[in-house]
């Protein structure tokens, strides 16, 4: 009988907000540890919760991409239990009410689209940080407090690249909407996620495994661990009930600690934070205002006369979303911006291995350089050494184009004049061209080009002397 895989997620995003979720110390990553900290962080006697307004709206623009059911009145319980890296005691949840219901998203995994439904969406505050250097723990109360949503989705994924496709997902839309920095090598997004296998009879214990933080290891912990358990299966034997880490350098997974009962967090409603009740307008105003997502930028971009795969690239990320943006204001063709990003911009990015943000050049400047070649005022390749040169020396576009003027630029009323000036010194060229010698035209440009220094745009030259020798 052919056993099935099933797996459930919960992932955890952390939130980009200036300020922590329950207090006014900042979100900030790589600060020294403990520099970025209130006393409420730190679980002093008598600080209060102040439930910060833009994580509110954040959360209400992920369950409306989720396509969630948002609940409008918005309460935090208290999920009690002991462990170093909480001081207080408890952490700060939505347990009984999530603001996010009954959510799906649908999206392509191999060749078939899938719609995967969602559970719940909470927000919750992040734990601190915990290090464990030789025969002591270190702790850092910076990440104490980060606004966090949580995912948790129905157990309906069915193999490790869907599981993949769609974290990969979720990542896009907390970055595009601006939720997360959504770097999950440095933690901000952790997913949890439970495997267990079935076949038409009998489903077997579900097994956790806990804190996967990049996508090839996600893929990898549920192929090996949908394996582990196949074979346990064929050989007769039981799957524990269990929680499992991903062991990266030997690709396996591990056991961390058998489950026994459930734990009980005697769950309460936070006594310090009131009920508050989310208006009509305030929801509907944080979903009006929403940044756009990939998809919808997507279709934007192929309304512009993008292919499919060029938009595609472009929305992979949201800065090159922007950097393409940008240079469109320029005026350029949406389709050659497009290319030169796609094949030029990329081939530097990923020699020198920087983001398009550490790009030495702006889209500005990109733009107007293609403007250059579209107006005739160079030729491609002149544009492409501007821009090797450009990226090169680290000088502006406009300082290479000024320092090489002599050798680049030729206007098309310079040209015309050069034409002008053979034919006018030679009338038989007229007379070849009308009994149908073609030649003469390549003739024309050839010498245009040779007094110039190849200064001149070649096709722009051809398509003038055409012009001028049907003219005469
Ligand atoms: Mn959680």
């Amino acid at each position: 009988m052919e056993l099935r895989a099933i797996i459930g997620l919960e992932i955890h995003v952390e939130m980009n907000t200036k300020s922590k979720m329950f207090s006014d110390a900042p979100v900030s990553f790589g600060q020294l540890p403990n520099t970025q900290v209130s006393a409420f962080d730190m679980s002093f006697p008598g600080t209060m919760p102040t439930v910060n307004k833009q994580a509110v709206i954040n959360a209400i623009r992920v369950s409306n991409a989720l396509n969630m059911t948002i609940d409008n009145v918005l309460m935090f319980d208290r999920k009690n239990y002991f462990y170093s890296d909480l001081p207080k005691g408890y952490q700060i949840t939505q347990y009984f009410r999530p603001i996010g219901r009954n959510g799906c998203l649908t999206f392509n995994s191999g060749d078939e689209n899938i719609t995967i439904n969602i559970e719940r969406l909470h927000l919750e505050e992040d734990t601190c940080k915990q290090f464990h250097v030789d025969d002591f723990s270190y702790l850092d109360f910076n990440r104490a407090g980060i606004p966090v949503i949580e995912i948790v989705t129905k157990p309906e994924f069915k193999s490790g690249q869907e599981v993949r496709k769609f974290v990969e997902l979720i990542r896009s839309i907390v970055v595009f909407l601006d939720v997360s920095h959504g770097k999950m090598e440095e933690g901000n997004i952790r997913v949890d996620l439970n495997v267990s296998l079935e076949d038409d009879n009998k489903r077997w214990s579900k097994v956790e495994i806990k804190n996967l933080n990049s996508l090839s290891n996600i893929e990898k912990a549920i192929n090996y661990e949908v394996n582990r358990q196949k074979d346990l299966v064929i050989k007769g034997k039981t799957i524990g009930r269990e929680t499992r880490r991903y062991d990266e350098t030997n690709d396996r997974t591990v056991m961390l600690r058998i489950k026994t009962d459930s734990v009980d967090y005697r769950y309460f409603t936070d006594p310090n934070i009131p009920p508050i009740k989310l208006s009509d307008e305030f929801i509907k105003n944080a979903i009006d205002t929403s940044p756009e997502l990939a998809h919808v930028k997507q279709k934007k971009y192929k309304t512009l006369g993008l292919s499919d795969y060029d938009a595609n690239l472009i929305t992979n990320s949201k800065e090159t979303c922007a950097y393409f943006e940008k240079g469109l204001e320029t005026g350029c063709s949406p389709k050659t911006l497009a290319n030169w990003i796609n094949i030029q911009v990329q081939k530097v990015l990923k020699l020198k291995c920087i983001s398009i943000n550490e790009f030495s050049i702006s889209a500005k400047e990109l733009g107007e350089l293609i403007l250059l070649v579209e107006e005739h005022k160079i030729n491609n390749s002149q544009a492409k050494s501007v821009f090797n040169e450009a990226v090169e020396t680290g000088n502006s576009v406009i300082d290479v184009i000024n320092k090489n003027k002599t050798n680049h630029i030729l206007d098309e009323n310079e040209i015309l004049d050069l034409i002008k000036e053979i034919i006018n010194s030679n009338q038989n060229l007229v007379n070849d061209y009308k009994n149908g010698k073609e030649k003469v035209v390549g003739y024309i440009v050839g010498l245009v080009m040779s007094k110039t220094q190849r200064k001149a745009d070649p096709s722009l030259t051809n398509k003038l002397t055409v012009v001028e020798l049907r003219r005469r």
